[in-house]
């Protein structure tokens, strides 16, 4: 069985599309058999793997409202050993949709079917809310991978974040855990990065990951090309902080 891991933090613009996109780019290159399904309603990890909206057919919405199997929507992504479940804007009514249909918490969970069998790693990029779609993440998922991004109010509403996982652990999935912390957007050259480096640190203990990801405008160029930053500028510094996550990655789940 693949390992699941959801992407999580309700403040957007942490990074958690840039890790879901290139931690899976990465793990497949690592010979993992990896998906990715695109929880937010913005579709730029769809967009960002070179997937346009005019091929996809059947998505992601149409597994949460319309049960339809998560494999029928599964397409190639621009990366080799790299497979996506689209969204398309059409998501964004799912989250009120949601609300009047029968297990709403364990849609997602229900429509995996044989799909999880046939990954090593599900990686699922959440929106940046709490509501329904997140909460369908964390009922399908084993493990929640919180970005945090490097900045004066980095650890303001992680309270909040850990309080839906402890809501979700109680009620739909007790095994839940948090797979790991990711520090992103760190710039070395200031005082406040090292501050705030060692508050979350502090904070998370040993669950922070050792690579830390650095700005790089690489990795914000790559999404405009459809490609990770492996295909589109292999020898970036971008490049290699995501190779060493992912090797922290399949350690942590005793797949090194
Ligand atoms: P989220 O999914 O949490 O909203 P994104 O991954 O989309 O965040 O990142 C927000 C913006 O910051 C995007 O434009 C992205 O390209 C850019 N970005 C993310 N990580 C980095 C980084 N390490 N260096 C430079 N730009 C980054
Ligand atoms: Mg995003």
């Amino acid at each position: 069985m693949g390992s699941v891991i959801a992407l999580a933090n309700q403040k957007g613009g942490v990074g958690k599309t840039t890790t879901s996109v290139n931690l899976g780019a990465c793990l497949a290159d690592q010979g993992q058999h990896v998906l990715l399904i695109d929880l937010d309603p913005q579709g730029n990890a769809t967009s960002g793997l070179g997937v346009e909206k005019r091929n996809i057919e059947k998505s992601v919405y149409d597994v949460l409202i319309d049960d339809e199997p998560l494999a029928n929507v599964i397409q190639h992504s621009s990366h080799p050993g790299l497979d996506i479940a689209p969204t398309t804007i059409e998501l964004s009514g799912a989250e009120v949709e949601l609300t009047n249909l029968m297990a709403r918490e364990t849609r997602l969970k229900d429509a995996f079917g044989d799909v999880q069998g046939e990954y090593d790693f599900i990686l699922i990029d959440c929106p940046p809310s709490l509501g329904l779609l997140t909460i369908n993440a964390f009922t399908a998922c084993d493990s929640i991978l919180i970005p945090v991004q490097s900045e004066y109010y980095a650890l303001e509403g992680l309270s909040q974040l850990l309080n839906t996982i402890k809501l979700v652990q109680k009620h739909f999935n007790p095994a839940l855990k948090i797979e790991g912390v990711l520090l992103t957007m760190y710039d070395k050259r200031t005082n406040l990065g090292q501050q705030v480096n060692a508050e979350v640190k502090k904070f998370f203990g040993d669950q922070v990951y050792q690579t830390v990801i650095p700005r790089n405008v690489r990795l914000s160029e790559a999404p405009s090309h459809g490609l990770a930053i492996v295909d589109y500028d292999k020898r970036s510094t971008g490049a290699a902080v995501y190779q060493a996550l992912a090797k922290e990655v399949l350690a942590n789940n005793g797949k090194a």
